[in-house]
């Protein structure tokens, strides 16, 4: 079953073609939405997370087999050796916790995961669950191996979280029927699944959630390399030819995730095509990142405004999250999650007891020099 991806071929040549029309729809709709508002076209440009239009395209881009996802070597070969164990007994698998930044495939090894299994997938996500007769509605209607994704599982509410307990480990819900004393709980059984849940915030898990989960995988950044591999099948599904220079410039801005190369690729494209002849060379996609102010690292404006800001307005730090974010008058959740984490792979952000410091390479970035303090002690925060 886990071989039948090798070739990278879609199994199902009407929902490709479905996928391609519903690709060329959001494309559509993007360009007309943009040409109506050009003055959206910087904004959250660089962001890991995706707006609804773009999920649709998305859809297109992902890939659908084990065998054509590129990156995250180490988690790929745990789960395939999972998933084959798993076809081979005849049993759904170990829940799964997928753990990492937006953008970087957690959707994406889900839809794999059911897709290697050939079970269905119900998706839903934590926000949705409001209440624990919610997640009772998506349980009880599970198929027998069916695959469930549940993204952002951190946000789930409680009573529905104590829920998923009971239901990963035994396959049954507690139904409680009634209020107050008279209130009687009504085991049901449920058709054994494969939870995957998917999280930015593996710290905020409950250790009993945690705990329920037979594999959890931590995604990491990807390597300009191994972006370069996803920008180069990217452009061959949407058509574009690039030069080999471009792919390269375009992989080291792409801050370490998927999600973003593929923004970056569209809109280079769309440079091309309104700008020249339609070919993204080194020099199309280099001035076209200018222009959406992507800098060489691939930093954005959330990005530069968070180092900017601990290093201009908090002498470099050590600066607490909460008073950062206020500062920058963003949300504490979108610094940590969205910005941090790259900084910090970046080396130019460190996150200490004490709070946010930037590094001496998180100055010269800015085209500043490091304080005395910092410069002393090269490769402190290397
Ligand atoms: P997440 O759920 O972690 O936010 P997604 O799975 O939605 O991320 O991935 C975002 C986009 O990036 C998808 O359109 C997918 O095409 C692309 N992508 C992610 N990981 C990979 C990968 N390893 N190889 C190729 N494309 C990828």
């Amino acid at each position: 079953m886990i071989e039948e991806g090798i070739d990278g071929t879609d199994a199902n040549p009407a929902a490709a073609r479905e996928a391609d029309e519903a690709l060329r729809k959001a494309e559509d709709a993007e360009l007309a939405a943009r040409r109506e508002h050009p003055e959206n076209l910087d904004t959250e440009f660089a962001s890991p997370l995706a707006d609804a239009d773009e999920r649709v395209i998305e859809s297109a881009l992902r890939p659908k087999r084990l065998t054509d996802f590129t990156g995250q070597v180490r988690v790929r070969e745990q789960l395939s050796l999972i998933l084959q164990s798993a076809l081979r007994r005849g049993r759904p698998p170990d829940h799964v916790l997928l753990a990492g930044p937006p953008g970087l495939g957690k959707t994406t090894i889900a839809m794999i995961v059911a897709a290697e299994l050939s079970t269905p997938l119900r998706i839903t996500s934590g926000p949705a669950i409001e209440r624990s007769g919610d997640l009772a509605a998506v349980l009880s209607t599970l198929s027998d191996g069916e695959v469930l994704f549940i993204d952002e599982i951190h946000r789930l509410a409680r009573p529905a979280e104590e829920m998923l307990y009971l239901a990963m480990e035994d396959f049954r819900v507690d139904v409680v029927i009634g209020k107050g004393p008279g209130a009687t709980a009504i085991p049901l059984e449920i058709a054994p699944f494969t939870l995957v849940g998917a999280t930015t915030r593996a710290g905020l898990l409950p250790a009993p959630l945690r705990d329920r989960f037979g594999f959890t995988a931590h995604l990491d950044f990807y390597s300009p390399g191994e972006l370069e591999i996803i920008i180069r099948r990217s452009a061959g599904l949407l058509g574009v030819t690039l030069t080999d220079e471009a792919a390269v410039e375009l992989s080291t801005r792409s801050r370490g995730t998927p999600r973003i190369a593929n923004r970056l690729l569209r809109r280079v494209r769309d440079y091309a095509e309104v700008r020249a002849d339609g070919v993204v060379t080194g020099d199309i996609a280099r001035t076209a990142l200018e222009l959406y102010e992507v800098d060489f690292r691939g930093l954005d404006r959330l990005d530069r405004g968070v180092l900017e800001a601990v290093v201009r307005r908090f002498g470099g730090g050590p600066v607490g999250l909460s008073t950062l974010a206020v500062a920058l008058g963003e949300e504490a959740e979108t610094v940590e999650v969205v910005a941090e984490p790259f900084l910090v792979r970046c080396g130019l952000l460190a996150r200490t007891p004490r709070g946010r410091v930037a590094t001496a390479a998180g100055w010269s970035h800015l085209g500043l020099d490091p304080p005395p303090s910092l410069a002393e002690v090269p490769g402190l925060f290397d």
